[in-house]
């Protein structure tokens, strides 16, 4: 398995002829509309014009109620995960929008006075692309504090900026100086310049997230429009490319910014798909350890919650189940099977005269003798402080006696509380019982055994009492 995937991982020049290629397509696809306004500057006829009024309105009317759109969709990322980026984003829509609108609502003017008609649209792209330059010198910066988001004065005075542009253009457009080419080259310019040190910052940078990938590419239509309209003359062929190519960069910035609406509201925590490839594979082996981890305590909690601390003999509560579990398998037509009372004689005495730890020795040292004593499916738990319990799976009475036998004789025979230095001599009493013969309750077998036991103690201790 290991060595197929070792065999199947292509070379490192193979993966990095790969990026490159990436890469290259990505730079082709981006400069596709390069190629267009090429090929048009070249070979249009100059006799063409289509100047369609209604067509061109339509057009721009469809421009901005998409603008709008786009903007409330930024402006909800921003909202949501402040990255100082959406915000500008934002801002550069709406300025696009509030600018650009007049530029179709003033078609009809385009005889009257061109000017009027023509500067709103390299106004709104060279205020668009300010805004974007600002927007990408953002990249990364922390998010803004949620009270800041949504104060009206921090939209409110860009609005208020935006109109103030459409203002200075109507009077720009009336000016002596709006025919000037270097009033509209230095606003299609300047839009192409911010548009292509964007770019260039982008690339220095080396931003490469999926959605600023979009970034960039829409960012170089919005500089090849320019250059387009530049080159154009109003209504021919180039002009209207010029459009086109611009739409298609607002498109695919419109696409990244509802990408992001979709998924995280931010531009820097969309990952490529081989990110996610990395990140998913991360978070699935610390899951698979944090589920190992938790069956590892999940099992140490039940053991635990099964065993007596002191002695790690089972405790009452697990005894009582192993009973119940036992019964059941009785009723369903197995083995009788038969119980050992145990409780440690005169123990009281050992405790004061050794003292309290030297009885821990000996409670524990008991439970070691018991387990040798006894068969290994056969169980002991603690039930109290010197008592004790055995069950004996598929043992008659007579037999849980036998085995009671063993189990004093092992403890008298010994000798216990040697760690500590010392050799004390211990006795036990036990009382047996039997499932079926000394009834059929848990209760009932308890207080059997319980009740051998006490006579056990009664008769003098150090006895086995079995009916
Ligand atoms: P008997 O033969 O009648 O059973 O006499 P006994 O002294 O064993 O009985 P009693 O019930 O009077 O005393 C039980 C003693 O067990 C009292 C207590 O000090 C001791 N003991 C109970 N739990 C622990 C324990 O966890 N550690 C130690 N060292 N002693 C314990
Ligand atoms: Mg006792
Ligand atoms: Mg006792």
């Amino acid at each position: 398995m290991t060595a197929s995937v070792v065999a199947d991982e292509p070379s490192a020049t193979v993966q990095w002829a790969t990026r490159i290629y990436l890469g290259l397509l990505i730079a082709g696809f981006a400069l596709i509309p390069a190629y267009l306004i090429a090929y048009v500057y070249v070979f249009q006829n100059p006799a063409l014009f289509f100047e369609n009024h209604v067509f061109h309105e339509f057009a721009i009317a469809a421009a901005t109620l998409e603008g709008l759109f786009v903007s409330y969709v930024a402006w909800r990322c921003y909202q949501s995960s402040g990255e100082p980026l959406l915000r500008w984003l934002t801002l550069g829509f709406l300025a696009f929008v509030l600018i650009y609108a007049l530029h179709g609502a003033f078609t009809g003017m385009a005889h009257h006075n061109i000017w009027l008609f023509l500067l709103y649209g390299p106004a709104s792209r060279l205020a668009m692309s300010v805004l974007l330059l600002v927007a990408l010198l953002t990249w990364h910066q922390p998010p803004e504090p949620v009270h800041l988001r949504r104060e009206p004065g921090r939209w409110l005075k860009w609005i208020v900026l935006f109109v103030l542009i459409d203002v200075a253009v109507g009077v720009l457009a009336y000016s002596p100086i709006a025919g000037e080419l270097a009033v509209r080259l230095s606003l299609e310019g300047g839009a192409l310049v911010f548009s292509v040190v964007n770019l260039a910052v982008m690339l220095a940078r080396r931003i490469r997230s999926p959605l600023m990938k979009i970034f960039g590419i829409s960012v170089t239509s919005f500089a090849l429009s320019s250059l387009a309209f530049i080159l154009a003359r109003p209504w021919n062929h180039l002009w209207w490319l010029a459009h086109a190519i611009f739409a298609a960069g607002f498109f695919l910035l419109s696409y990244g910014v509802v990408q992001a609406f979709r998924t995280t509201r931010s531009f820097a925590t969309i990952y490529s798909q081989e990110e996610l490839m990395a990140r998913i594979a991360e978070e699935m082996e610390r899951t698979e350890n944090a589920l190992q981890e938790l069956k590892r305590t999940n099992l140490k909690l039940e053991h635990l919650a099964a065993t007596d601390p002191l002695t790690g003999a089972a405790n009452r509560r697990q005894f009582i189940g192993m009973v119940e579990a036992e019964i059941g398998r009785a009723k369903r037509g197995g083995a009788p099977f038969s119980l050992l009372a145990l409780d440690l004689d005169h123990f009281k005495a050992i405790n004061d005269s050794y003292g309290h730890q030297v009885g821990d020795e000996i409670l524990r040292g008991f439970v070691q003798r018991c387990l040798e004593a006894i068969r290994p499916y056969d169980g002991v738990a603690r039930v109290g402080g010197e008592e004790f319990m055995v069950l004996l799976p598929q043992v008659v009475l007579s037999v849980g006696q036998s085995i009671g036998e063993r189990i004093r004789e092992a403890i008298a025979n010994g000798v216990f509380g040697g760690q500590s230095g010392n050799a004390v001599a211990l006795t036990v009493s036990i009382g047996v019982s039997q499932f079926g013969r000394d009834g059929d309750t848990i209760d009932e077998i308890l207080r059997a055994a319980d009740e051998r036991l006490y006579r056990a103690k009664h008769l003098g201790r150090n006895r086995v009492i079995g009916a």
